[in-house]
């Protein structure tokens, strides 16, 4: 093969949305790749029609093989638990069908709000809050951005606007760029924050490009992303992620808590410290948001506490993330000081 075809090879190879486009999606694609079979998993799987399967392959070669129990393949498979009806769990259980107060917009809190920028994800998360979330009727599509800016516009208290989803990085980059410098001409708007997974299931998504669209802008940005274990990081993160520590952009990580994913000291402490080596900082460790279908990943307030002060004990103050539950209507997420 010529050099140059030879070269154009492999960047599409490395090309984020090549890669995303070559995603498992089923879970006996995913079983298969592992070297596991139904059998291993004897309180069953489910077919998953609602949500279904979704795992880019680079977080896939980051499970062991052959182990049932990976912490990375417990959060992408779907098991028959997650068909079963619990008492308070619900669809929605922030509430958000009441904060959706214009087409792509959420509006929780003061000062702030969450524009959903793309309806899809890079990976479909089972314990995900948004797992029933109508993204149908919240497609922003370009031709519709205007009336969520001008939501964003008529309310001079907002002077932050977080770009989330589904995840805000499935948009391309031309685009991402387009919403943004639209978002900066709002004068009352300082700040931008992109919360995204997509970097942690696919490392290639933190393009050059990107790093310049996010230091091109007047706003301060920020970009908080979503690792639950350290399993999940690796060289190629650190990489890219010190390019945009170097041009100045804030990094932080949120983390929800899962049984049988992270519920223990050890990970969690082992967590902090990669995310650290990682160029991100802890920000916060969720409990898990009550939505049908996740029950088999909550850990008790109790037991989170417990942890948190094993933290504490161990790690350098700003390693620990904050500790907090979600409640629909309250003004601000709240800390869980103590059981
Ligand atoms: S990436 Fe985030 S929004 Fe998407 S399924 Fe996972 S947790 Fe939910």
């Amino acid at each position: 093969m010529p050099i140059v075809a030879q070269t154009e090879n492999i960047f599409i190879k490395t090309d984020w949305r090549h890669v995303l486009a070559q995603s498992l999606r089923s879970s006996d694609e995913l079983l298969a790749a592992l070297e596991l079979h139904p059998e291993n998993f004897p309180d069953g799987l489910s077919a998953a029609k609602q949500f279904p399967v979704l795992v880019p392959r680079p977080f896939m070669q980051r499970m062991q093989k052959g182990n049932p129990r990976d912490p990375l393949l417990l959060q992408v498979l779907p098991q028959r638990v997650e068909e079963e009806m619990h008492p308070g769990y619900t669809v929605d259980p922030l509430g958000e069908q009441n904060t959706n107060v214009a087409t792509g917009i959420i509006h929780k809190y003061h000062g702030r709000v969450l524009l959903l920028a793309a309806s899809g994800c890079a990976v479909n998360c089972r314990y995900c809050f948004r797992r029933h979330f109508p993204y149908n009727e919240n497609r922003l599509a370009r031709a519709q951005w205007q009336s969520a800016l001008t939501y964003i516009a008529q309310d001079a208290s907002i002077s932050e606007v977080i770009l989330s989803g589904g995840d805000p990085l499935m948009l391309q980059d031309e685009h991402l760029a387009e919403l943004i410098e639209q978002i900066s001409g709002i004068e009352h708007v300082q700040r931008l924050r992109i919360h995204s997974r997509l970097p942690v299931v696919i490392a290639e998504r933190l393009t050059d490009q990107l790093t310049e669209i996010l230091t091109a802008t007047r706003l301060r940005s920020s970009l908080v992303l979503h690792v639950n274990h350290p399993q999940e990081l690796s060289p190629l993160h650190a990489e890219r992620l010190l390019k945009l520590r170097q041009a100045g952009v804030t990094l932080l990580n949120q983390t929800v808590l899962l049984k049988g994913v992270n519920d223990t000291a050890e990970v969690l402490i082992e967590l902090s410290e990669q995310l650290f080596n990682h160029y991100l900082l802890p920000y916060y460790l969720h409990v898990l948001d009550r939505v049908q279908g996740a029950q088999h990943f909550d850990v008790s307030s109790a037991q989170a506490y417990a942890l948190y002060q094993q933290m504490l004990a161990r790690l350098p103050g700003y390693l620990v993330p904050k500790l907090v539950r979600e409640e629909a209507g309250q003004p601000h997420k709240t800390p869980l000081h103590a059981f």
